[in-house]
């Protein structure tokens, strides 16, 4: 039911972030799906991949891009400023999340990058994004918004930015969707410990430079994000403490190491999650015609 309406809004949000990122001077770059090494995902509390999808080809295994992080940093280390990219992503989540509404197995993440950033600067321009297409999408999206009875939330800037102790102290350990139903507008968490590289605060243990964007209204986690570990000595440390082959990561190591990987900070959020939250809708699912659903078979 409503697919057009709803890949309608959503070709409109594509073509939104395209203008939007390139007017801001980003390089869109083409995605890369096959690599020997990809986003490790973990301990990112929010992951629940069961494996990650590998082929051999030629002699040499390849992984299925989670995300892609690593190149992301790998582009700026050659010479790149901004870069964005519409990737898709393969994870394969336990199927427990099935019913969580917001997991697919493949979904397209645009996800950037920006030499010498801070996390505020991301705040700054994605609040910035956000606010610009909500007003968007009203003007050119009303009939289908109409269709699909949905009454946009208003983008009040600047979004509530907490930490993510706040939220437990508040919420509880689980505090994602007690939060996201509790929030009228998108708000940041900040500072959890997600992958290796991730900046740690150097000065306080367990403390990180980066954020979550969640949705209001129950629609949960939108976007992950934060600074990076660019020196080789801090991403050295991590990778071991995470329990990484390093053997995978000689090449980015070897970066690190000639010091070539830069100070940046950047951030992915989900295409289709962003879509289901436009439209309302109660599972992702519902925005892909070729549905990807944890646990659920594929018909095509
Ligand atoms: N794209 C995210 C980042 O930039 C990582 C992810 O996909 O979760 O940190
Ligand atoms: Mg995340």
């Amino acid at each position: 039911m409503h697919e057009k309406e709803i890949l309608g809004i959503e070709s409109e949000i594509l073509r939104f972030g395209v203008d939007y990122f390139q007017d801001k001077g980003f390089t869109q770059l083409l995605p890369v799906m096959l690599s020997p090494i990809t986003d490790p995902l973990g301990p990112d509390p929010n992951s629940s991949v069961i494996k990650t999808g590998e082929i051999e080809y030629c002699g040499q295994k390849l992984q299925l891009m989670q995300s892609m992080i690593l190149h992301k940093q790998i582009a700026i280390s050659k010479g790149l400023d901004k870069i964005f990219i519409l990737s898709p992503n393969i994870r394969l989540e336990h199927p427990k999340r099935m019913k969580s509404g917001k997991h697919l197995f493949e979904f397209t993440q645009l996800d950037f990058e920006i030499k010498d950033a801070k996390m505020t600067d991301v705040f700054e321009l994605m609040e910035e994004y956000y606010s610009k297409l909500f007003i968007h999408l009203k003007k050119t999206k009303s009939k289908e918004l109409k269709i699909l009875k949905r009454v946009l939330p208003e983008m009040k800037l600047p979004f509530p930015k907490l930490h993510t102790r706040e939220l437990i102290e508040k919420f509880g350990e689980y505090w994602e969707l007690k939060a996201s139903k509790y929030y009228k507008i998108p708000f940041w968490a900040i500072s959890h410990k997600r992958e290796f590289y991730d900046k740690s605060d150097p000065k306080k243990s367990g403390e990180y430079f980066n954020y979550d964007l969640v949705y209001p209204e129950g629609f949960g986690e939108a976007l992950s994000g934060g600074e990076r570990d660019h020196e080789y000595k801090i991403l050295m440390k991590k990778i071991k403490d995470h329990k990484l082959d390093q053997k995978k990561y000689e090449y980015y190591i070897k970066l690190a190491k000639a010091g070539k990987l830069k100070p940046t900070a950047g951030a992915g959020f989900g295409i289709e999650r962003l879509t289901r939250f436009v439209c309302g809708l109660k599972h992702v699912g519902e925005v892909q015609l070729f549905k990807r659903i944890p646990g659920k078979r594929v018909e095509v």
